[in-house]
C-alpha cells in the first residue's frame, strides 16, 4: 500500500571531503575517518523503528541526499537498500537515487552503487567553469566533473545534474552558454538554483562584511525567465520552480515531498511526514549533529528529537507549500479534505484574475508563470480567510 503521494525514504549521509562557503546543509567534515560500519547499523536501526509504525508499505523511492552520500562505501549502500527490502516492499520499480560529487575519486566508486541497486544518480556539477568552482569551493574540476558524467552516463539508467547559477559577477550571456553546455552533457533531469546568502554560512560573513557582492535581483529574475525558456525549448521543461525535466524523468522522490507523500527519513537531521494507521499526520526530525546522532540511537535506538502531531490547518498549509511549487499544481479536494477548509472565493478569484493562478481541470489549480516568482505572497493569500 502507497500513501497518497507515495511513499519514500530519505538516508542523510553527513559528511563531505570540505565545507562550500554557501552551504546550509548538515554536512560536516571529519579529519579522521569515521567508522562507516557503525553509522550503517545506526542507520539500519532507525529504518526497523520506523516500519514497525508505518508496517506493509511499498516503497516508491529511496534517496541517499547529504552531506556527500557518495563517500560512502558501496557495500554499506547495499547493506541500506538490503534493510529497507527486508522491512518493507521494495519493487524493482523503485526509484533509487543517490547524490554524488563528480571528483575522480567519487566517480571510482559508481559501479558498486549501480550494483548495489541505485539507479539514479545526481551529479552535484554547480559549474561549468574552474574559477567559479573555486569561489564555490568545490573539490572538482569542470573537466573532472566531465569524466565523471561520462561515467555516470555509462553507468546508470538515469542522471541528473544540480547548478547554481545567479552568481557574483556573472552574465546573462554567461549562463545561457553555461546552461546550453550542461544540456549538452545529455542528462535527463537538472535542478537549478539561485546563489542566496544563507545564516551561518562563509558566504554570509563575507557578504556581511563587505566582501562579497550578490547579483542585482533584476538580473538574477532575467536568469530565471532565461532558464525557463532554454529548458523549455530544449526539451526539459520545469516541472517544479528548480526542477526541469524529460518527459517522464522527474524525480519521483521530490515529487513524494512536492505532492505531500509520506517519507522516512534517517540519518542525522533527517526529516520525514508519517501517515499513522490512526489518519494522524507526524511530522519528525532527528539529532543533526552526527556523533551525537550515533550516540542516541545505540542508547535509545533512534535519534528521533521531535515527532509532532501535524493539526489539519498545518497539514493544508503544508501541502499548500509544498504543491504549489509544481507545475501539475495541487489537488483541490485533498487540500479540504485534510486541512478542513476552503479558499476564501474572493481571494481565489483575485489571484486568477491577476493572472497568478488558473486552474488545470476541475479538481486542480497551479500557479502560472506570472506567478511562480511571487509564489510566497501567492501562497499566503489562498491560506488566508
Ligand atoms: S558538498 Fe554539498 S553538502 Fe557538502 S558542503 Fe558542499 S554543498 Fe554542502
Amino acid at each position: 500500500m502507497s500513501p497518497a503521494g507515495g511513499f519514500g525514504i530519505y538516508v542523510h549521509w553527513p559528511f563531505c571531503l570540505a565545507k562550500c562557503p554557501y552551504c546550509d546543509f548538515n554536512s560536516h567534515v571529519r579529519h579522521q575517518p569515521v567508522s562507516q560500519e557503525h553509522y550503517a547499523k545506526a542507520l539500519a536501526t532507525e529504518l526497523a523503528r520506523y516500519a514497525e509504525m508505518v508496517p506493509g508499505r511499498t516503497v516508491d523511492s529511496i534517496f541517499f541526499g547529504g552531506g556527500t552520500p557518495s563517500l560512502m562505501e558501496p557495500k554499506i549502500v547495499e547493506t541500506i537498500l538490503n534493510e529497507v527490502a527486508r522491512l518493507w516492499h521494495l519493487p524493482d520499480t523503485a526509484e533509487i537515487s543517490m547524490e554524488a560529487n563528480p571528483t575522480s575519486v567519487e566517480a571510482t566508486r559508481f559501479a558498486g552503487y549501480r550494483s548495489a541497486g541505485v539507479n539514479r544518480l545526481s551529479v552535484g556539477i554547480q559549474a561549468l567553469d574552474d574559477k567559479e568552482l573555486k569561489i564555490l569551493g568545490r573539490q572538482h574540476s569542470v573537466s573532472e566533473a566531465i569524466q565523471a558524467v561520462e561515467i555516470a552516463r555509462k553507468t546508470f539508467p538515469r542522471i541528473s545534474f544540480d547548478l547554481i547559477y545567479a552568481r557574483p559577477n556573472q552574465t546573462l550571456k554567461a549562463w545561457e552558454q553555461e546552461l546550453n553546455r550542461a544540456i549538452d552533457l545529455a542528462a535527463d533531469h537538472l535542478s537549478m538554483y539561485q546563489l542566496t546568502i544563507e545564516s551561518g554560512t562563509m558566504f554570509q560573513r563575507l557578504y556581511a562584511a563587505g566582501k562579497l557582492e550578490m547579483l542585482d535581483p533584476d538580473l538574477a529574475a532575467d536568469m530565471f525567465d532565461l532558464t525557463q525558456e532554454i529548458t523549455a525549448a530544449r526539451g526539459l521543461p520545469a516541472y517544479e520552480v528548480s526542477n526541469h525535466a524529460a518527459p517522464d524523468a522527474q524525480c519521483l522522490h521530490n515529487l513524494i515531498y512536492w505532492r505531500y507523500g509520506d517519507y522516512v527519513g534517517v540519518g542525522p537531521g533527517a526529516h520525514g511526514r508519517l501517515t499513522l494507521e490512526d489518519g494522524t499526520k507526524l511530522a519528525t526530525s532527528t539529532e543533526k549533529h552526527p556523533e551525537t546522532w550515533l550516540g542516541l540511537v545505540e542508547t535509545k535506538g533512534h535519534g528521533a528529537i521531535s515527532e509532532d502531531r501535524l493539526v489539519r490547518d498545518e497539514q493544508g498549509d503544508e501541502l499548500l507549500l509544498m504543491g504549489m511549487r509544481l507545475h501539475e499544481g495541487i489537488d483541490v479536494p485533498r487540500y479540504e479534505q485534510l486541512s478542513g477548509r476552503q479558499f476564501n472565493p474572493q481571494r481565489l478569484l483575485n489571484l486568477q484574475e491577476n493572472g497568478m493562478v488558473e486552474w488545470v481541470s476541475n479538481t486542480r489549480l497551479r500557479a502560472t508563470q506570472t506567478g511562480f516568482p511571487l509564489l510566497n505572497a501567492v501562497i499566503a493569500e489562498l491560506a488566508s480567510d
